[in-house]
Parts: C-alpha cells; sequence; structure tokens
C-alpha cells in the first residue's frame, strides 16, 4: 500500500476489469490503493482515471462568476450556502433524471447514493465535513448515461474529477458540481466524536447537520445533532461540545486527509460544469440581496453545459453578477491554495485516538456555548414576533 497522492475517489477501483485493486484503511481511516500483482496485467488504466495524477486533462476554464441565492426560503434554510444545489437537483428532477451526493446511511456513514425524488434529495442537502465514501457509484453513473439518463454528480473535486477520467469521454446527459474544498477527514476520527457525544447523552445520533442555519445563521456556523433515545423519542441537540470539537478540528485543518495539503484542485480552473462555495464577505462585494444572512452562494460556470442549465434555473434565484477578481478576494483561499498543513497534524489522529477527552478539550477553551444558546432562543423568539405581527396585520 503506497500512501501517496490518493485521495480516495475509487476510480481505480471501479476501471479494474481485473479486479486486482484493493482499498486498505490505515490506522487513522483512509483508504489507499493496494495492487494484487498476480491479478495486474499492467494495462495502466488505474492511473489513467486517477484524478490525483491526470486531473489537468479535464480541468475547464472559468466562463462566469455570480452571487446566487434560491428564492425559495424553506430550501434556503435547509442548504449549505445558497441552495444552488438545490435549484439544479430541482431541475434534474423535473426531466426524470437522476442525482448522486453524499448522504448519512443508517450508521451515519457518509457515502455516495443516487436519489431520484425531492423527498429522497433532502439526505443529500447541506454539505458533510467528512470523507464520502464512492464504493460503486462511477459504474452505476455509466450504465444510466448509456440508457441516456440526465445525470447530475456532485462532489468534491477529486470526486468530479475521477468520475469524468473513469468515463473517459464526455456526455451532454451529465451535469457536474465540484466545491471549492477545505479537505476531508476520516469517517473513523468523526466516529470517535460521535461516539463520545453518544455515550454522553445515552442516545443514537441518527441525522447530524454540521452547518445548521436555524441556530445562528449562515455566516457563524452552528452544527446540530438529532439523536433518538431508548424509548423512541428524538431528541434535537444546539450544541455539543465534541461535535464542536470536530468542527473547530476540521476547520484549522488539524484532521485533514494528508494527500489534502497538496491539493491539486485548489485552482480557479475548475473540474465541475458549475463550482459551488460560500460567498464569504459578501456584503463588501454585492449590495442587491435583501437577506444575506441566510446565505448567498459563489458561483462558478465552467462550461456551456454550465451555462445551458444556469439559463433554466435563473429564473428561481436571486442572482447578481461576479467576477474571478472577486472570487479570489472573498474568505475562500481553498479557490487558490491548498489547506495549509498545522503542526498540529503531526499528532492529532493519535491524540484523538488515545487522548481523547484532553485533544477535544484543547479545542474547546476560547468557547462560549452560551453565545450559541443566546444566538438560537433570539432567532426564535424573533420568528415568534414575526409571526404575532403577521397575525396582527390579517386581523386588522
Ligand atoms: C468537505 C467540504 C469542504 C468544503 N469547503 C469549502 C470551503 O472551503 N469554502 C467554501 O466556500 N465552500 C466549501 N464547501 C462547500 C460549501 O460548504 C457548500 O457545500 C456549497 O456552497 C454548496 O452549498 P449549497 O447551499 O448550494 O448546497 P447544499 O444543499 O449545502 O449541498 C451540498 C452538496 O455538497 C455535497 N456534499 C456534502 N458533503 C459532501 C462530502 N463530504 N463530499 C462530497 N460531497 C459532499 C452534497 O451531496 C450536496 O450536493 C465545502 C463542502 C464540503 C463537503
Amino acid at each position: 500500500m503506497v500512501e501517496n497522492n490518493c485521495s480516495e475517489c475509487n476510480a481505480c477501483v471501479q476501471i479494474c476489469k481485473h479486479q486486482a485493486i484493493e482499498l486498505k484503511v490505515n490506522e487513522e481511516g483512509f483508504s489507499y490503493p493496494c495492487i494484487n500483482i498476480e491479478k495486474c496485467i499492467h494495462c495502466n488504466l488505474c492511473i489513467e482515471v486517477c484524478p490525483m495524477q491526470n486531473g489537468d486533462k479535464v480541468k475547464l476554464s472559468n466562463l462566469k462568476v455570480l452571487a446566487v441565492q434560491i428564492k425559495n426560503n424553506k430550501t434556503l434554510q435547509k442548504s449549505s450556502s445558497g441552495g444552488v444545489f438545490s435549484l439544479i437537483a430541482n431541475y434534474v428532477i423535473k426531466n426524470n433524471g437522476i442525482i448522486y451526493g453524499a448522504a448519512w446511511n443508517a450508521e451515519m456513514q457518509l457515502c455516495h447514493i443516487g436519489v431520484e425524488t425531492e423527498k429522497e434529495l433532502e439526505r443529500l442537502r447541506g454539505s458533510k465535513y467528512v470523507h464520502s465514501y464512492i464504493g460503486n457509484v462511477f459504474q452505476d453513473i455509466k450504465v444510466h448515461l448509456k440508457n441516456n439518463r440526465l445525470v447530475y454528480f456532485t462532489g468534491t473535486p477529486c470526486q468530479v474529477a475521477g468520475l469524468k477520467l473513469f468515463l473517459r469521454k464526455s456526455y451532454d446527459n451529465l451535469i457536474t458540481s465540484d466545491l471549492i474544498c477545505h479537505g476531508t477527514p476520516s469517517q473513523k476520527i468523526f466516529d470517535v466524536f460521535r461516539h463520545n457525544m453518544e455515550i454522553e447523552l445515552n442516545e443514537k445520533t441518527v441525522d447530524y447537520k454540521f452547518r445548521d442555519k436555524s441556530i445562528a445563521g449562515w455566516s457563524c456556523s452552528s452544527s446540530s445533532s438529532l439523536t433518538i433515545r431508548k424509548n423512541g423519542k428524538k431528541h434535537f441537540h444546539i450544541y455539543n461540545r465534541n461535535m464542536r470539537a470536530y468542527y473547530l478540528a476540521f476547520i484549522k485543518g488539524d484532521i485533514t486527509r494528508e494527500d489534502c495539503y497538496s491539493c491539486p484542485f485548489t485552482t480557479v480552473e475548475r473540474v465541475g460544469d458549475i463550482t459551488l462555495a460560500d460567498f464569504w464577505g459578501i456584503d463588501k462585494f454585492h449590495h442587491f440581496f435583501p437577506n444575506q444572512n441566510n446565505g448567498v452562494s459563489l458561483v462558478l460556470i465552467n462550461s456551456q453545459q454550465g451555462i445551458n442549465i444556469w439559463e433554466n434555473i435563473k429564473n428561481d434565484a436571486i442572482s447578481e453578477n461576479s467576477s474571478i477578481d472577486i472570487a479570489l478576494q472573498t474568505c475562500n483561499k481553498n479557490l487558490y491554495e491548498p489547506t495549509i498543513r498545522p503542526c498540529a497534524r503531526n499528532d492529532s489522529y493519535k491524540k484523538a485516538f488515545n487522548n481523547f477527552i484532553s485533544f477535544r478539550d484543547s479545542y474547546l477553551l476560547q468557547e462560549n456555548p452560551s453565545k450559541i444558546y443566546i444566538s438560537y432562543y433570539k432567532r426564535k423568539i424573533k420568528q415568534i414576533k414575526c409571526i404575532e405581527y403577521l397575525w396582527k396585520l390579517i386581523n386588522k
């Protein structure tokens, strides 16, 4: 097993007709390909489809930059930024297509799945800051594309590049969205934090939102967990110290996959037809959005396919033209450089696995959870006041 220059997109495993490649998990929980020399016929297909080695072949030049917010407020609240993923996904559903993205399974493991209805779409919505297991979805996508089905694939840039290289030809019925990406921690380290929360609460996690706007809005990202008690009752948590520490460790880049620190996709040349990101610092550049605190997306359109899709969805969005120069001035550093590897990364996984409490608490020293509770209840009260006001108006 060579632990170098692999993003775990699984393209090599899926392209190999001889089942000569297996992913093996290292002690941090990251998988790397391992070639069975006896089965390998040296066709080199695994190298040709590797996004870390051949990603440049599928890079696109940017055509248009936009600031976008979906008009549907309910969907906006459930989305991590401006809800552009949902705009595209709704278009695909209306056209009888299938959408692939990251979703929790029943064991809270993150994997890519395909969905075909608006109800199922709920599972894909929202950023999950963990590596998503691709499994065999590239093979499934190829079958759908050959059957002329419209397919929308969303993922990290390495996953999108992996898919495009795996397909080895372009399809008019494929739409891809990549994300400006900070990097991904392993499922194993996420599970350590989650298990500790479950032990403390004596409850089982059934859903987890990394960015729940209902707590403190869009810009002050806060997480929420939905757990289930032994009596079957569901419980919503707006703050949990274990999960908060995970989020802070992720943001600092302390638990990112080693290969992400030299990511070749942190450039303005993108791999997806449409790149999705948060428009951090929107108030400095665009003043057109009435409801900025609910989230605005930075959207990079990188192909004719992307332009066609935008033409079809733009009426359901509030948008303003932007530019690549502005995009580079937002706080989206991963548009032009990989996350910088901090010294803390040297032993972060060992500390998390061997001395969890002190590792977790090291992130919480500057934390003031009461701020999060105050912000949440303030928002709730505002909502009630708004309802009261509307009620008065109706009565008048
Ligand atoms: C690991 C990760 C790191 C990110 N880093 C940044 C960043 O540094 N700067 C920035 O501006 N934006 C970043 N984003 C993107 C941002 O958080 C939003 O996902 C994006 O703006 C789309 O928001 P939305 O409101 O349009 O859609 P949402 O409804 O929020 O949809 C999110 C989409 O992302 C996909 N997705 C969620 N989790 C994963 C995952 N783990 N792996 C692959 N696909 C996933 C879902 O399938 C869905 O299609 C990151 C996202 C992820 C998943």
